[in-house]
């Protein structure tokens, strides 16, 4: 139960076990194509350019800024915790100016906040993780995305911890990029970095930048494969795809908002059963994300010895990350959850605090 990787679905696994084939093969080449158009279903987009290749989830984050970024340009970051303030470090580690727009951990930077700060400088582009992993916080990111709209500056969404489990809008909220991994929403096993990019995106790419900072994360390297699957530019991870256009396939037969509406029902119970066994959510109510919960220990209670008593009742919970490491813990409820792995969680959570 932890945010990610996930549990992974029989489906899933019998697809990333069949026979590794050549990535010429014709099976693979059209599980490639129906992967990346599923992915462009998924993500609400006609038009976008879909990229997946190997690597995780912040490999998609390098991938987006050294394509769109140039050294020496600026990004805002709208950070509502510990892997917004990671966008920091890849800037810094291509030479990116990078000015940092941060929530006190467990609420949301609001809209006028962004809106005036976007006046002031010179921006390429603007990050925004979708669900901040570390706090629990959901941005609201469909009012960033009426503020920038308009603008000039590119929209990329970090959507690790909520692709596939919260309403996201490519087209519809104009973003350039929207990025994930496979090991978190869509309940596919890691190792799959996962793009949406614009034509407008692709267009400064080509124009406005001359050799990116990078090799095998140019955009450009890829295109000519992305479009067509059977060409080579480096060896896809042929298992992998096969086990995410499997879980893709899960998602599309589930439908989009019957998934979205599973995991608000989900997020509810689990809600509802915390607060029955006496514990507080970390995250302000007006931002709290649908894949998990982020808890505050009651007092006295040593996070470690919690955690081991949970897997000891065989559930798997995770420590809280920065300021509040030791004082919260996080529970994923995303992917192949269910009610029965909610109550479960919940009857293994009553168990450990109340010793039994
Ligand atoms: C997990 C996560 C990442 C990092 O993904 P990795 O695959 O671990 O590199 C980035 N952003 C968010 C919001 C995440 O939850």
């Amino acid at each position: 139960m932890i945010p990610g990787p996930t549990p992974v679905h029989e489906r899933v696994l019998r697809a990333l076990a069949q026979p590794t084939v050549s990535h010429q093969f014709p099976a693979f080449v059209e599980a490639y194509t129906e992967c990346l158009s599923r992915w462009r279903t998924i993500g609400q987009s006609t038009s976008a350019q879909p990229f997946v290749v190997s690597g995780s989830g912040t490999f998609a984050m390098e991938m987006a800024l050294v394509n769109l970024v140039a050294p020496g340009e600026r990004l805002l970051v709208v950070s509502h915790g510990f892997f917004g303030d990671r966008w920091e470090q890849i800037a810094a580690a291509f030479g990116i100016e990078c000015d940092l727009l941060r929530a006190d951990w467990g609420q949301a930077v609001p809209n006028e906040k962004l809106a005036a700060r976007l006046g002031t400088r010179e921006y390429s582009a603007v990050a925004v993780t979708h669900v901040d992993t570390s706090t629990g916080t959901e941005a609201p990111v469909a009012s960033y995305a009426a503020l920038l709209e308009s603008r000039k500056e590119h929209f990329i969404l970090d959507g690790v911890c909520a692709t596939a489990g919260i309403d996201e809008r490519f087209d519809d909220w104009h973003l350039d990029v929207l990025l994930t991994g496979a090991q978190k929403a869509f309940g596919a096993p890691p190792g799959v970095a996962i793009q949406l990019v614009s034509q407008r995106a692709l267009e400064t790419r080509r124009k406005k930048r001359g050799p990116v900072s990078a090799y095998n994360a140019d955009w450009l390297r890829w295109l000519p494969i992305m479009n067509d699957p059977s060409k080579y530019f480096s060896t896809p991870p042929v298992n992998q795809v096969f086990a995410l256009n499997e879980a893709m396939g899960m998602v599309l037969e589930e439908g989009l908002p019957a998934r979205l509406a599973r995991h608000r029902e989900l997020a509810a119970s689990m809600r509802e059963g915390l607060a029955a066994a006496g514990l507080e959510l970390f995250t302000d109510a007006s931002c709290r994300a649908d894949t998990l919960s982020v808890v505050l220990h009651r007092e006295g209670v040593d996070d470690a010895s919690f955690r081991a008593a949970m897997a000891e009742r065989g559930v798997v919970v995770a420590g809280a990350l920065g300021p509040i490491a030791g004082k919260a813990f996080r529970v994923g409820h995303m992917g192949n959850i269910g009610p029965a792995e909610i109550e479960r969680t919940l009857e293994a959570l009553r168990g450990a605090l109340g010793g039994s």
